[in-house]
Protein backbone atom coordinates (compact mmCIF):
# COMPACT_ATOMS: atom_id res chain seq x y z
CA UNK A 1 0.00 0.00 0.00
CA UNK A 2 1.60 3.45 -0.76
CA UNK A 3 0.39 5.11 2.03
CA UNK A 4 2.02 2.37 4.12
CA UNK A 5 5.06 2.70 1.81
CA UNK A 6 5.12 6.61 2.39
CA UNK A 7 4.93 6.77 5.67
CA UNK A 8 8.17 5.69 7.67
CA UNK A 9 7.34 2.79 9.64
CA UNK A 10 8.45 2.86 13.47
CA UNK A 11 11.57 2.82 14.24
CA UNK A 12 12.02 -0.36 16.16
CA UNK A 13 16.27 0.77 17.06
CA UNK A 14 15.51 4.08 18.06
CA UNK A 15 17.06 5.86 15.39
CA UNK A 16 14.03 8.33 14.47
CA UNK A 17 13.58 9.00 18.25
CA UNK A 18 15.97 11.81 18.36
CA UNK A 19 13.82 13.17 15.53
CA UNK A 20 10.55 13.09 17.46
CA UNK A 21 11.82 15.16 20.11
CA UNK A 22 12.80 17.53 18.30
CA UNK A 23 10.14 17.51 16.53
CA UNK A 24 8.02 18.14 19.86
CA UNK A 25 10.57 20.86 21.44
CA UNK A 26 9.70 23.00 18.01
CA UNK A 27 6.19 22.65 18.13
CA UNK A 28 6.59 23.20 22.03
CA UNK A 29 8.08 26.33 21.11
CA UNK A 30 6.03 27.32 18.57
CA UNK A 31 3.03 27.46 20.84
CA UNK A 32 4.70 28.97 23.16
CA UNK A 33 5.36 32.08 20.41
CA UNK A 34 1.67 31.84 19.16
CA UNK A 35 0.76 32.29 22.99
CA UNK A 36 2.96 35.34 23.29
CA UNK A 37 1.38 36.73 19.78
CA UNK A 38 -1.87 36.40 21.48
CA UNK A 39 -1.05 37.91 24.43
CA UNK A 40 0.35 41.03 22.74
CA UNK A 41 -2.56 40.91 20.62
CA UNK A 42 -4.98 40.65 23.66
CA UNK A 43 -2.95 43.30 25.03
CA UNK A 44 -2.81 45.73 22.04
CA UNK A 45 -6.70 45.27 21.70
CA UNK A 46 -7.30 45.65 25.11
CA UNK A 47 -5.17 49.06 24.76
CA UNK A 48 -7.17 50.17 21.79
CA UNK A 49 -10.51 49.46 23.54
CA UNK A 50 -9.55 50.73 26.59
CA UNK A 51 -8.18 53.90 24.07
CA UNK A 52 -11.67 54.00 22.25
CA UNK A 53 -13.36 54.11 25.66
CA UNK A 54 -11.65 56.80 27.67
CA UNK A 55 -11.60 58.74 24.59
CA UNK A 56 -15.59 58.21 23.85
CA UNK A 57 -16.01 58.65 27.89
CA UNK A 58 -13.97 62.10 26.98
CA UNK A 59 -16.41 63.00 24.47
CA UNK A 60 -19.50 62.53 26.01
CA UNK A 61 -18.63 64.12 29.57
CA UNK A 62 -17.80 66.76 26.81
CA UNK A 63 -21.26 66.91 25.69
CA UNK A 64 -22.73 66.82 29.09
CA UNK A 65 -20.60 69.77 29.64
CA UNK A 66 -21.75 71.44 26.69
CA UNK A 67 -25.37 71.04 27.35
CA UNK A 68 -25.26 72.48 30.59
CA UNK A 69 -23.23 75.45 29.44
CA UNK A 70 -25.59 75.95 27.00
CA UNK A 71 -28.53 76.23 29.77
CA UNK A 72 -25.82 78.61 31.50
CA UNK A 73 -26.18 80.62 28.51
CA UNK A 74 -30.03 80.49 28.58
CA UNK A 75 -30.17 81.47 32.22
CA UNK A 76 -27.34 84.33 31.32
CA UNK A 77 -29.84 85.70 29.09
CA UNK A 78 -33.24 85.70 30.89
CA UNK A 79 -31.86 86.91 34.23
CA UNK A 80 -30.82 89.90 32.31
CA UNK A 81 -31.97 92.80 34.98
CA UNK A 82 -33.51 90.29 37.04
CA UNK A 83 -30.97 89.50 39.75
CA UNK A 84 -30.14 91.09 42.80
CA UNK A 85 -26.63 91.14 42.52
CA UNK A 86 -25.56 92.03 39.26
CA UNK A 87 -21.87 90.22 40.14
CA UNK A 88 -23.97 87.04 40.21
CA UNK A 89 -24.17 87.49 36.31
CA UNK A 90 -21.07 88.66 35.29
CA UNK A 91 -19.32 85.44 37.53
CA UNK A 92 -21.39 83.18 35.06
CA UNK A 93 -20.59 85.10 31.98
CA UNK A 94 -16.80 84.23 32.91
CA UNK A 95 -17.24 80.86 33.69
CA UNK A 96 -19.14 80.40 30.50
CA UNK A 97 -16.03 81.65 28.55
CA UNK A 98 -14.16 79.42 30.64
CA UNK A 99 -15.93 76.17 29.57
CA UNK A 100 -15.98 77.63 26.06
CA UNK A 101 -11.99 77.34 25.77
CA UNK A 102 -11.86 74.34 27.83
CA UNK A 103 -14.36 73.00 25.16
CA UNK A 104 -12.17 73.83 22.41
CA UNK A 105 -9.12 72.12 23.41
CA UNK A 106 -7.95 68.80 22.31
CA UNK A 107 -10.03 65.61 23.92
CA UNK A 108 -6.83 64.16 24.86
CA UNK A 109 -5.72 67.47 26.78
CA UNK A 110 -9.41 66.82 28.38
CA UNK A 111 -8.84 63.37 29.21
CA UNK A 112 -6.20 63.88 32.03
CA UNK A 113 -8.39 66.96 33.84
CA UNK A 114 -11.86 65.70 32.96
CA UNK A 115 -14.86 68.13 32.83
CA UNK A 116 -15.92 67.32 36.62
CA UNK A 117 -14.05 70.65 37.86
CA UNK A 118 -14.99 72.65 35.00
CA UNK A 119 -19.16 71.26 35.42
CA UNK A 120 -18.75 72.30 39.52
CA UNK A 121 -17.53 75.60 39.03
CA UNK A 122 -20.58 76.25 36.30
CA UNK A 123 -22.88 74.78 38.49
CA UNK A 124 -21.69 76.89 41.41
CA UNK A 125 -22.11 80.12 38.91
CA UNK A 126 -25.62 78.94 37.76
CA UNK A 127 -26.65 78.52 41.38
CA UNK A 128 -25.98 81.48 42.23
CA UNK A 129 -27.65 83.35 39.77
CA UNK A 130 -30.77 81.66 40.07
CA UNK A 131 -30.54 82.50 43.74
CA UNK A 132 -29.97 86.15 43.01
CA UNK A 133 -32.89 86.30 40.89
CA UNK A 134 -35.17 85.04 43.26
CA UNK A 135 -33.88 87.75 46.10
CA UNK A 136 -34.87 90.10 42.90
CA UNK A 137 -38.23 88.11 42.82
CA UNK A 138 -39.03 88.32 46.36
CA UNK A 139 -37.83 92.19 46.53
CA UNK A 140 -40.06 92.95 43.63
CA UNK A 141 -43.29 91.41 45.59
CA UNK A 142 -42.24 93.57 48.81
CA UNK A 143 -42.43 96.94 46.46
CA UNK A 144 -45.16 95.83 44.92
CA UNK A 145 -46.66 94.88 48.05
CA UNK A 146 -45.63 98.35 49.62
CA UNK A 147 -47.28 100.20 46.64
CA UNK A 148 -50.58 98.35 47.07
CA UNK A 149 -50.63 99.14 50.50
CA UNK A 150 -50.35 103.02 50.30
CA UNK A 151 -52.97 102.41 47.08
CA UNK A 152 -54.99 100.57 49.42
CA UNK A 153 -54.56 103.24 52.06
CA UNK A 154 -55.79 106.18 50.67
CA UNK A 155 -58.60 103.96 48.66
CA UNK A 156 -59.94 103.26 52.50
CA UNK A 157 -60.08 106.92 53.20
CA UNK A 158 -61.84 107.60 49.86
CA UNK A 159 -64.11 105.29 50.66
CA UNK A 160 -65.03 106.33 54.00
CA UNK A 161 -64.54 109.73 53.19
CA UNK A 162 -67.39 109.50 50.37
CA UNK A 163 -69.80 107.89 53.00
CA UNK A 164 -72.99 109.59 52.38
CA UNK A 165 -71.84 112.78 50.92
CA UNK A 166 -73.75 112.47 47.74
CA UNK A 167 -71.67 109.98 45.69
CA UNK A 168 -73.78 107.09 44.29
CA UNK A 169 -73.44 103.43 45.61
CA UNK A 170 -72.85 102.15 42.27
CA UNK A 171 -69.92 104.15 42.11
CA UNK A 172 -68.49 103.24 45.40
CA UNK A 173 -69.06 99.83 45.46
CA UNK A 174 -66.45 98.75 42.60
CA UNK A 175 -63.74 100.24 45.37
CA UNK A 176 -65.10 98.25 48.18
CA UNK A 177 -64.96 95.35 45.88
CA UNK A 178 -61.01 96.47 44.80
CA UNK A 179 -60.24 96.52 48.40
CA UNK A 180 -61.64 92.61 48.38
CA UNK A 181 -59.53 91.13 46.07
CA UNK A 182 -56.26 93.34 46.74
CA UNK A 183 -56.37 91.47 50.65
CA UNK A 184 -56.97 88.38 48.66
CA UNK A 185 -53.70 89.01 46.25
CA UNK A 186 -51.52 90.45 49.35
CA UNK A 187 -52.91 87.05 51.46
CA UNK A 188 -51.72 85.42 48.16
CA UNK A 189 -48.02 87.24 47.61
CA UNK A 190 -47.49 86.64 51.25
CA UNK A 191 -47.54 83.02 51.13
CA UNK A 192 -45.35 83.04 48.14
CA UNK A 193 -42.83 85.22 50.27
CA UNK A 194 -42.71 82.11 52.02
CA UNK A 195 -41.18 80.08 49.45
CA UNK A 196 -38.03 80.21 46.87
CA UNK A 197 -40.70 79.32 43.86
CA UNK A 198 -39.30 81.69 41.11
CA UNK A 199 -42.29 81.55 38.93
CA UNK A 200 -44.81 81.90 42.01
CA UNK A 201 -42.80 84.97 43.16
CA UNK A 202 -42.87 86.66 39.48
CA UNK A 203 -46.26 86.07 39.15
CA UNK A 204 -47.34 87.68 42.91
CA UNK A 205 -45.62 90.70 41.61
CA UNK A 206 -47.44 90.35 38.68
CA UNK A 207 -50.77 90.07 40.46
CA UNK A 208 -49.99 92.68 43.22
CA UNK A 209 -49.37 95.92 40.57
CA UNK A 210 -52.30 94.58 38.46
CA UNK A 211 -54.68 95.14 41.17
CA UNK A 212 -52.78 98.21 42.62
CA UNK A 213 -53.68 99.46 39.18
CA UNK A 214 -57.69 98.12 39.75
CA UNK A 215 -57.64 99.82 43.15
CA UNK A 216 -56.04 103.47 41.58
CA UNK A 217 -58.37 103.85 39.01
CA UNK A 218 -61.67 102.76 41.65
CA UNK A 219 -60.10 105.01 44.12
CA UNK A 220 -59.94 107.74 41.16
CA UNK A 221 -63.51 107.31 40.37
CA UNK A 222 -65.05 107.66 43.41
CA UNK A 223 -62.67 111.01 43.91
CA UNK A 224 -63.89 112.41 40.91
CA UNK A 225 -67.19 111.77 41.77
CA UNK A 226 -67.23 112.95 45.05
CA UNK A 227 -65.26 116.17 43.65
CA UNK A 228 -67.43 116.81 40.97
CA UNK A 229 -70.01 117.37 43.77
CA UNK A 230 -67.86 118.81 46.50
CA UNK A 231 -65.76 120.64 44.32
CA UNK A 232 -67.36 122.04 41.31
CA UNK A 233 -64.73 124.28 40.16
CA UNK A 234 -62.29 123.11 37.89
CA UNK A 235 -58.97 124.15 39.47
CA UNK A 236 -60.22 122.74 42.68
CA UNK A 237 -59.81 119.22 43.63
CA UNK A 238 -61.34 117.18 46.23
CA UNK A 239 -58.87 115.38 49.11
CA UNK A 240 -60.16 113.57 51.66
CA UNK A 241 -56.94 114.88 53.30
CA UNK A 242 -57.88 118.11 52.77
CA UNK A 243 -57.91 119.99 56.46
CA UNK A 244 -57.01 116.45 57.79
CA UNK A 245 -53.20 116.33 57.79
CA UNK A 246 -51.84 114.91 60.96
CA UNK A 247 -49.66 117.32 62.79
CA UNK A 248 -46.73 115.05 62.75
CA UNK A 249 -46.57 116.26 58.81
CA UNK A 250 -46.51 119.87 59.12
CA UNK A 251 -44.22 122.43 60.54
CA UNK A 252 -44.60 126.07 61.36
CA UNK A 253 -43.29 128.76 59.38
CA UNK A 254 -40.03 129.88 61.25
CA UNK A 255 -40.78 133.56 61.15
CA UNK A 256 -44.45 132.99 61.35
CA UNK A 257 -44.68 130.42 63.92
CA UNK A 258 -48.32 130.38 64.11
CA UNK A 259 -48.14 129.15 60.33
CA UNK A 260 -47.98 125.82 58.90
CA UNK A 261 -47.16 124.30 55.96
CA UNK A 262 -46.54 120.63 55.01
CA UNK A 263 -42.56 119.84 56.42
CA UNK A 264 -41.77 118.77 52.88
CA UNK A 265 -42.72 122.02 51.33
CA UNK A 266 -41.08 124.48 54.34
CA UNK A 267 -37.57 124.11 53.10
CA UNK A 268 -38.16 125.66 49.75
CA UNK A 269 -40.44 128.27 51.43
CA UNK A 270 -37.62 129.30 53.46
CA UNK A 271 -35.16 129.63 50.84
CA UNK A 272 -37.52 131.78 48.91
CA UNK A 273 -37.71 133.89 51.93
CA UNK A 274 -34.02 134.05 52.52
CA UNK A 275 -33.99 135.85 48.59
CA UNK A 276 -37.20 137.82 49.11
CA UNK A 277 -35.49 139.10 52.10
CA UNK A 278 -32.28 140.01 50.39
CA UNK A 279 -34.20 141.83 47.73
CA UNK A 280 -36.74 143.85 50.13
CA UNK A 281 -34.81 143.55 53.41
CA UNK A 282 -37.98 142.25 55.29
CA UNK A 283 -39.35 138.35 55.69
CA UNK A 284 -42.47 137.44 53.60
CA UNK A 285 -45.83 138.43 55.24
CA UNK A 286 -47.74 135.14 55.91
CA UNK A 287 -51.52 135.88 56.43
CA UNK A 288 -52.49 132.21 56.11
CA UNK A 289 -51.64 128.72 55.59
CA UNK A 290 -52.52 125.21 56.57
CA UNK A 291 -56.28 125.25 57.36
CA UNK A 292 -57.96 122.66 59.19
CA UNK A 293 -61.44 121.52 57.56
CA UNK A 294 -63.21 122.70 60.48
CA UNK A 295 -61.54 126.39 60.05
CA UNK A 296 -61.89 126.12 56.17
CA UNK A 297 -65.71 125.36 56.91
CA UNK A 298 -65.97 128.69 58.92
CA UNK A 299 -64.72 130.61 56.24
CA UNK A 300 -66.17 129.19 53.36
CA UNK A 301 -69.20 131.08 51.78
CA UNK A 302 -71.42 129.32 49.11
CA UNK A 303 -71.97 132.78 48.07
CA UNK A 304 -68.39 133.61 47.34
CA UNK A 305 -65.55 132.29 45.49
CA UNK A 306 -63.15 133.59 47.84
CA UNK A 307 -62.67 130.35 49.98
CA UNK A 308 -62.84 127.21 48.65
CA UNK A 309 -65.21 124.48 50.19
CA UNK A 310 -64.04 122.20 52.82
CA UNK A 311 -62.19 119.18 51.25
CA UNK A 312 -61.44 121.54 47.74
CA UNK A 313 -58.57 123.96 49.35
CA UNK A 314 -55.04 123.38 48.42
CA UNK A 315 -54.49 125.23 52.38
CA UNK A 316 -56.33 121.89 53.57
CA UNK A 317 -53.19 119.96 52.20
CA UNK A 318 -50.60 122.70 53.55
CA UNK A 319 -49.32 123.31 49.86
CA UNK A 320 -50.48 126.99 49.75
CA UNK A 321 -49.83 130.15 51.65
CA UNK A 322 -51.44 133.57 51.75
CA UNK A 323 -49.17 136.52 51.24
CA UNK A 324 -49.27 140.29 52.30
CA UNK A 325 -46.64 142.84 52.85
CA UNK A 326 -47.62 144.10 49.15
CA UNK A 327 -47.77 141.05 46.96
CA UNK A 328 -51.72 141.43 47.80
CA UNK A 329 -51.59 143.86 45.08
CA UNK A 330 -50.98 142.84 41.28
CA UNK A 331 -47.80 144.34 39.57
CA UNK A 332 -46.21 145.92 42.61
CA UNK A 333 -42.59 144.99 42.93
CA UNK A 334 -43.25 142.17 45.78
CA UNK A 335 -45.76 141.00 43.60
CA UNK A 336 -43.35 141.05 40.24
CA UNK A 337 -39.82 139.52 42.20
CA UNK A 338 -42.62 136.63 43.24
CA UNK A 339 -43.76 135.64 39.74
CA UNK A 340 -40.08 135.95 38.60
CA UNK A 341 -38.66 133.82 41.47
CA UNK A 342 -40.95 131.65 43.51
CA UNK A 343 -40.73 128.94 40.99
CA UNK A 344 -37.16 128.62 41.34
CA UNK A 345 -38.00 127.21 44.80
CA UNK A 346 -40.90 125.19 44.49
CA UNK A 347 -43.74 127.94 44.47
CA UNK A 348 -46.31 129.17 42.21
CA UNK A 349 -49.21 131.64 41.70
CA UNK A 350 -52.08 129.27 40.33
CA UNK A 351 -53.70 130.14 36.90
CA UNK A 352 -57.14 130.51 38.95
CA UNK A 353 -55.60 133.29 41.09
CA UNK A 354 -54.07 134.85 37.68
CA UNK A 355 -55.69 138.62 36.84
CA UNK A 356 -57.91 136.87 34.04
CA UNK A 357 -58.58 133.38 36.26
CA UNK A 358 -61.69 132.16 38.34
CA UNK A 359 -60.49 134.30 41.29
CA UNK A 360 -57.94 136.79 41.05
CA UNK A 361 -56.13 136.31 44.14
CA UNK A 362 -52.56 137.86 44.21
CA UNK A 363 -51.76 136.89 47.53
CA UNK A 364 -52.47 133.15 46.90
CA UNK A 365 -49.32 131.05 46.49
CA UNK A 366 -49.23 127.12 46.02
CA UNK A 367 -45.88 124.70 46.06
CA UNK A 368 -45.45 123.07 43.02
CA UNK A 369 -46.76 119.70 45.42
CA UNK A 370 -50.36 121.23 44.91
CA UNK A 371 -52.48 119.61 42.68
CA UNK A 372 -54.14 122.30 41.22
CA UNK A 373 -50.81 124.42 40.82
CA UNK A 374 -49.79 121.39 38.74
CA UNK A 375 -52.91 121.30 36.62
CA UNK A 376 -52.93 124.66 35.90
CA UNK A 377 -49.24 124.81 35.35
CA UNK A 378 -49.18 128.39 36.60
ZN1 LIG B 1 -55.19 131.28 49.68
Amino acid sequence: MTLTNATPAADPTGATAGSTARERREAKSRRRRNVRAMIVTTLVVVLVLAGGGLAWYAMSEADELAAQNAAARQLLSASDGKVAEETTRVSLSAEIADVDSFLAEPVLNRITTGTADASESLGAATGAVQASMVEFARDEVTTARKSLETAESRARKVYEATEGKGVDDVVRAPLQEALTTAAAVDDAANHSLAGTDLAALEQAALDLSTNRSVVSLATETVSDAQDAITCPAPDQTWDPDSGKIPSSALSPIPWAPTHFVRTDVLDGLIELDAAYRKAFGEHLTINSSYRSYESQASIYDPSSPIAAPPGCSNHGMGLAVDIGGGVETFDTEQYNWLKAHAQDYGWVHPAFAEPNGRVPEPWHWESVLARAGLVNGA
